[in-house]
């Protein structure tokens, strides 16, 4: 039926119903005859009036924001030159009123029946704010991380083609969770909008920022001659950044971590950068946040070390390559050996010797440390209940316990669970939890160490004294053991030190929670810790992690020698 419409009406009104349709979908059209190099244009999104245009090339160049314009060119080549079937493309353009607005826009070659000239027929659809539109993130206004990898594989080839460099820098918000979690996730949004358009106001018109998922954010630099350039761009963001960004009258202070690659350098694949990237911003989380590191040939190596333990630590449990160590913990007054820690070891063919330090973050970031942990678990509690058995006495064994595993619903299930299979009661179970850890998430987590010692697990605070907590909410619950951090524990003969562990031994004397010290290696260490009041030492000193074989010669003696 709808091949009659046109005759049915007259002239004029298809005329006006082609008109009506153009506005009511905001869509403009264009004809391009190839043959005779002639445009056709009727088109109102870009406000520009485009007379003189003899071909889309020269169209495109007219309408797209600069930005964008090399791959607006691009996909159309890419169509004229059949590498793509389609002439699909999307891109900003700025209109004469100097809006940036959005489009879609797609052509095929028709041949045109009366003159039979190839012509390429195109429609310009205006999505600005629409949902359906795949380049834009709709927060920031900015472009979103599909848009931008597309752009860097065209920069990347510009670069190879011109015998330039380009530039990659990785912006990721440091603690924005905490940010979330204080204030809600309405106002963290607010916080993202306002950081994206200072950051924005930051950079030159060659650069391009693009939002990725999250709290992430990606400098594309097209072009620069020095390093010290793309340096100068990060120290001019820390240098902004520096002060306070201000939203609904709160000051919120922006940490940021940075990772820098270069290309054609370090990569000509844009996927591959943007994973050196992303490992370069951990490295820089690693060594301390609020840090911008450069890949280089260094952290290119500790990248593919960590890509080879990622790929081993898979089959590490199968292959039976992960076993324990024991370090006793030993009360200074009698000497006696009070509880063991389970100190998880891997040997690998291929890698040989990996430190859990090196190897434990990697295991969390992967999600295998869940399988990991139970498996170290079942080992100790096994373990523990053999001792028991053959009658050594100890108070507890202490098990080392990540974050994702804590928060994980079967966590207090499975430990009920593994203490029947083995029956040892519940009190002989230690659970260590970092002082980060239980900082971190706060209610969460402190909610889940409440139904922990409700079902009469002990809880060990670790690494205590490192720098977040604020004692006060140590008081809430009863933990079983502090672990003073070996960091104080080095320098405990300066004088600083000794008056923060003197509180700390007062605290627990009140709250009746054992002190215990990480990390002794001498004996003047010991010494001032017992002068101050310390319980408990756990040390080279007196014994170093050591294979349960090894461990079960001190426990036959009962006490240790030293
Ligand atoms: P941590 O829990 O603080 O364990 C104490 C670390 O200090 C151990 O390192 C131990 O060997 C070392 N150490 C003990 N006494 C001394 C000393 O006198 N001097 C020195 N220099 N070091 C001493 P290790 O075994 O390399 O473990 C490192 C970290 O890896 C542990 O720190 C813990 O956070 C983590 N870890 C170890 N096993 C596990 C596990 O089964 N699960 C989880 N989630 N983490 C584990
Ligand atoms: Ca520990
Ligand atoms: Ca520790």
């Amino acid at each position: 039926m709808s091949t009659n419409i046109k005759e049915n009406l007259g002239a004029k009104e298809f005329d006006l119903i082609y008109r009506h349709s153009l506005k009511v979908g905001d869509i403009g059209i264009c004809k391009w005859n190839m043959d005779k190099e002639e445009m056709y244009i009727d088109e109102y999104i870009s406000g520009y009036e485009l007379n003189n245009i003899k071909n889309m090339k020269e169209f495109l160049t007219a309408i797209a924001y600069h930005k964008d314009r090399d791959l607006a060119i691009r996909d159309l080549e890419d169509y004229l030159n059949g590498t793509n079937l389609y002439y699909l493309s999307t891109f900003r353009i700025k209109t004469k009123a100097g809006d940036i607005k959005w489009v879609l826009v797609k052509g095929k070659i028709l041949k045109d029946e009366d003159i039979r000239d190839k012509v390429l027929h195109v429609l310009i659809f205006n999505v600005t704010g629409s949902k359906l539109h795949e380049g834009h993130d709709i927060m920031t206004n900015l472009i979103n991380d599909r848009f931008f990898l597309r752009k860097l594989k065209n920069a990347i080839q510009v670069a190879k083609a011109q015998n330039k460099q380009g530039a990659l820098i990785y912006i990721d918000i440091d603690n924005f969770k905490t940010i979330n979690n204080n204030y809600g996730f309405q106002f963290g949004n607010l916080v993202i909008k306002e950081f994206a358009m200072s950051l924005d106001s930051l950079l030159s018109h060659s650069c391009e920022l693009a939002k990725f998922p999250g709290d992430k954010f990606m400098i594309l630099v097209n072009d620069f001659d020095y390093i010290k350039e793309v340096e100068e761009i990060c120290n001019n963001i820390y240098e902004y950044f520096k002060r306070p960004i201000e939203i609904l009258d709160n000051q919120i202070y922006i940490n940021l971590s940075l990772g820098v690659t270069i290309f054609p350098n370090d990569s000509t694949d844009e996927n591959e950068l943007l994973k050196f990237c992303d490992f370069a911003v951990t490295q820089s989380k690693h060594s301390g946040k609020n840090v911008c590191t450069i890949f280089n040939k260094e952290v290119a190596k500790s990248y593919y070390r960590r890509t080879l333990i990622e790929s081993e630590i898979l089959n590490a449990i199968e292959n039976q390559e992960f076993y324990l160590h024991y370090q006793p913990k030993i009360d200074i007054s009698s000497n006696r050996i009070t509880s063991l820690e389970a100190l998880i070891r891997w040997n690998n063919n291929k890698l040989g010797f990996i430190s859990p330090g090196e190897f434990i973050p990697i295991a969390e970031g992967k999600g295998y440390i869940v399988q990991i942990g139970n498996w170290v678990l079942e080992e100790a509690i096994k373990t523990a209940s053999q001792w028991k058995d053959k009658g050594y006495y100890f108070e507890s064994i202490a098990v080392n316990i990540s974050p994702t595993q804590l928060k994980r619903k079967e966590f207090k299930p499975t430990l009920i669970k593994l203490c029947k299979k083995y029956n040892i009661p519940h009190s002989l179970l230690e659970i260590e939890i970092t002082e980060s850890t239980l900082m971190g998430t706060s209610e969460e987590n402190i909610g889940i160490l409440k139904e922990l010692i409700d079902s009469g697990f002990k809880i060990a605070i670790d690494d205590f004294g490192t720098g977040y907590s604020n004692l006060i909410s140590l008081i809430e619950f009863p933990i079983s053991t502090l672990k003073i951090d070996k960091s104080i524990v080095d320098n405990i003969e300066c004088e600083k030190n000794k008056l923060v562990f003197k509180s700390i031994v007062t605290l627990g004397r009140n709250l009746k929670f054992e002190i215990i010290a990480e990390g002794v290696e001498t004996k003047k260490q010991l010494d001032i810790l017992a002068k101050l009041g310390c319980d408990g030492i756990q040390g080279y000193y007196f014994c170093k992690p050591l294979p349960k074989e090894e461990i079960e010669g001190w426990l036959e003696k009962g006490k240790c020698d030293k």
